[in-house]
């Protein structure tokens, strides 16, 4: 006898970002087959950093049993300071202002809930779900590279532009809308912009609606990070054509002071990309019969500050459901929705990121700085983002303990 709640039942999940390799972890704690589809050929490692803020975000990742070693892989580098063209500080704002309460590279992020979840759930990279055909009985995925699975359920946690969604929901036009701007991240030698000199915490220089930043990494002194930002309508390219993306962000930044024209001499030999427009992510309902949405998918933000707190957060609240449900996915489906679109909704309405990180007026940078120098509206910041992040009760779900039946 198997006594875990979903032993049995098969789960396809798309993404192997934060939100899919988090699902993993859970589901195969529960006692369910799963299978992870990832488009990239192994697990992407551009982007920055990304952080955890609040009691619901740590106590996810400390019932997971990551949290000791996230804390391990802590950036230290929050702190930011905007400076002029000549490198001079406008004003600096705190660690926990971007850094959260835990904040790591994304690429470590991923990796660890990867590593926590692969050897108890199937991941085929360089793969993408191609079809789907639900019947009464389960799913029938063709994918990409041409083989075929049967599943009771398939989770969408393939990102801001998921695939499952396109196809269980319809275009992304119909659920994402355009911010106005795209951003761009990159990894660079630390020689090419100052190398020992370049500070570990991020330089931000602005012009209206051009944001450009660099940072040291602070465990490999010959690495740096550029990440860039900047104000257009909605730009035409291919997701797989890199170098079409590079031309696109050294188009928007050519004539830039400051550090920028050694940041985009960098650009041609970066070997990945972060690239993608600024846009929310509202889908009205989060499943369509035995296909459901998570993180990203679901409703996020470009760079909304909480994606990867509400997709782990999600990941359990939804694999919580199914285990007390007995992966009845109506019932679960429906428990999952009600408790997380009002938390992720919040945090999600008021966000602009862009807006905020490259005012597109002079008028308005000018505004955002004044009000950025003082400490109150720091404050004020700090406190209404931990305070949002922690606006959910988490359930605690009845979970097995580690270990336990995974091999069944
Ligand atoms: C490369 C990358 C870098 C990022 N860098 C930052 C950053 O620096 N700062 C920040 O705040 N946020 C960043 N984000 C966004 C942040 O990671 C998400 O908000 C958060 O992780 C939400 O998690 P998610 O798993 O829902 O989505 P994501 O983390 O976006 O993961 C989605 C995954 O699905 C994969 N995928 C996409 N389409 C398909 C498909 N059709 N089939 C199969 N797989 C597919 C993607 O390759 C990705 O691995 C980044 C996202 C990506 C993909």
């Amino acid at each position: 006898m198997n006594p875990l709640p979903l032993h049995g039942l098969r789960v396809l999940v798309s993404g192997a970002g934060v939100a899919g390799p988090s699902l993993a972890f859970w589901l195969a704690r529960y006692g369910a087959t799963t299978t992870v589809v990832e488009n990239a050929p192994a697990l992407r490692t551009s982007g920055f950093a990304v952080d955890f803020r609040g009691p619901t975000h740590l106590g996810v990742l400390a019932a997971m049993g990551v949290l000791d070693e996230l804390r391990s892989l802590q950036t230290h580098g929050g702190a930011s300071s905007c400076v002029d063209e000549h490198g001079r500080e406008i004003f600096g704002l705190p660690a926990e202002f971007a850094g959260g309460d835990v904040e790591v590279r994304r690429r470590d992020l991923s990796r660890v809930l990867h590593d926590r979840s692969a050897d108890r759930a199937e991941y085929l990279f360089g793969n993408a779900v191609a079809a789907l055909t639900q019947t009464a009985d389960g799913v029938y995925v063709e994918l990409a590279r041409g083989a075929t699975r049967t599943v009771d359920l398939v989770i969408g946690a393939d990102g801001l532009h998921s695939g499952v969604r396109r196809l269980a929901f319809g275009d992304e036009s119909r659920y994402a809308r355009h911010l106005g701007y795209h951003l761009a991240g990159w990894d660079l030698p630390a020689a090419a912009v100052g190398g020992p000199r370049l500070p570990t915490t991020p330089q931000q220089y602005n012009v209206p609606g051009r944001m450009a930043s660099v940072s040291r990494d602070d465990r490999d002194p010959d690495r740096a990070g550029a990440f860039l930002v900047f104000a257009s309508p909605r730009l035409e390219y291919d997701p797989t054509d890199i170098d079409h993306q590079k031309e696109l962000v050294a188009g928007a930044f050519t004539g830039g002071r400051w550090l920028v024209p050694q940041l985009l001499d960098t650009l041609p030999a970066a070997p990945e990309l972060y690239f993608d427009s600024i846009s929310r992510v509202s889908v009205p309902q989060w499943s369509t019969g035995r296909v459901a949405l998570l993180g990203d998918a679901a409703g996020g933000v470009t760079l909304g500050g909480m994606g990867v707190g509400a997709a782990v957060v999600g990941s359990y609240v939804l694999a919580g459901e199914l285990a007390v449900a007995q992966g009845d996915h109506r019932t679960a489906f429906a428990a999952y929705e009600r408790r997380l679109r009002a938390y992720t909704g919040r945090w999600q309405r008021g966000a602009a990121p862009g807006e905020f990180l490259a005012p597109s007026t002079a008028a308005r940078l000018w505004l955002r700085n004044a009000l950025l120098r003082t400490r109150v509206v720091q404050r004020l910041l700090v406190a209404g983002t931990k305070s949002i992040a922690t606006e959910l009760d988490l359930p605690a779900y009845p979970v097995p303990a580690d270990g336990h039946g995974l091999a069944a």
